[in-house]
């Protein structure tokens, strides 16, 4: 048992908590989606290959993780770092549900619990990624770290009683099922097989991998200092993350909506964000200076400013 737990915006420790001491369960129904969604990606690949189906699977692909998963899901349903009419809001958590991770509720749930374990002065190695690369792979897509007391967690009432997110936290797996009639309507197998199967297996396993290698190395602009898991920069793969690799910049500013925040760094998500703002329908954005600095925040390379883009 612990005392000196810290909270977080969603994450209340109570007396009991302790951060560390828990169990790995597997999680039958996580793995059965991974693998039946790898298996269908696979058949797709090996019989269905077409250069539409491509162009199917990358189009979709990127709107779901770009607008979805990153913009609706994590910038502004976690993290609040702008407003939007909430018909932007729930299209776009829409399509982050559409990546095939959680719904909305559970996608909040997994970020801030593991936010929270991240803040604590020791953290297991579950939600460190602290395992070796393969043992990490298992953990974190078949798995999940049960804790024997765990915080108590809540989301904002607004969001918890809001009608779509409960329908779309209580059907997230379905949501594939219209896109896929549309797809297999217009384009067969192929279509479905790269636009759902593939998509979402490839988006499952790049989540995994690019957390995984964020959090053992790489590009460090800051650090913050006392706590054991750090966030690291993973420029080459910005472009294709669309900025989550960023993730850093992620640990130094959480409230800012622009991860690319030095010179060079791409960060199509925020671009997403700015062109939203400018047809009227972003504000309040958030920057790295918005909110007060991190504890612990220190500059570890200094030869890197900060672009002229930061707020
Ligand atoms: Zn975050
Ligand atoms: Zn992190």
């Amino acid at each position: 048992m612990q005392s000196d737990l810290i909270a977080t915006k969603r994450v209340f420790p109570t007396a009991s908590t302790s951060a560390t001491e828990g169990k790995i369960v597997l999680e039958t129904t996580k793995t059965l989606w991974l693998l039946s969604m790898t298996a269908g990606g696979l058949v797709g690949v090996l019989f269905f290959a077409s250069w539409s189906a491509l162009a199917v699977f990358l189009v979709l692909t990127a709107i779901t993780i770009c607008a979805g998963h990153s913009v609706g899901m994590h910038r502004l349903l976690i993290h609040r770092s702008f407003k939007t009419p909430i018909w932007v809001e729930h299209l776009s958590v829409y399509l982050g549900t559409l990546v095939g991770m959680a719904g909305p509720f559970g996608m909040i749930q997994a970020h801030d619990v593991r936010d929270w374990h991240q803040h604590q002065q020791s953290c297991p190695p579950h939600p460190s990624h602290g395992a070796s690369f393969f043992k990490d792979a298992f953990w974190q897509l078949c798995c999940s770290f049960k804790l024997t007391d765990p915080p108590a967690f809540r989301i904002e009432p607004n969001v918890e009683s809001d009608r779509i997110y409960r329908f779309l936290e209580a059907t997230w797996m379905w949501q594939q099922l219209p896109l896929a009639m549309i797809l297999f309507a217009i384009g067969g197998w192929g279509w479905l097989l790269w636009g759902v199967c593939l998509r979402v297996s490839v988006s499952l396993i790049g989540h995994w991998a690019v957390g995984h290698v964020a959090h053992h190395g790489g590009h460090q602009g800051w650090s913050v200092e006392g706590l054991p898991v750090q966030g690291y920069n993973l420029p080459r793969l910005a472009l294709i993350t669309f900025g989550e690799s960023l993730h850093g910049n992620h640990h130094a500013f959480p409230h800012s909506a622009n991860l690319g925040i030095e010179a060079g760094q791409s960060d199509l998500g925020f671009l997403l964000i700015k062109f939203l703002e400018a047809v009227g329908l972003a504000s309040d954005i958030q920057g790295p200076k918005s909110a007060p600095a991190r504890q612990g925040l220190r500059r570890t390379d200094p030869l890197a400013e900060m672009s002229g883009s930061a707020h």
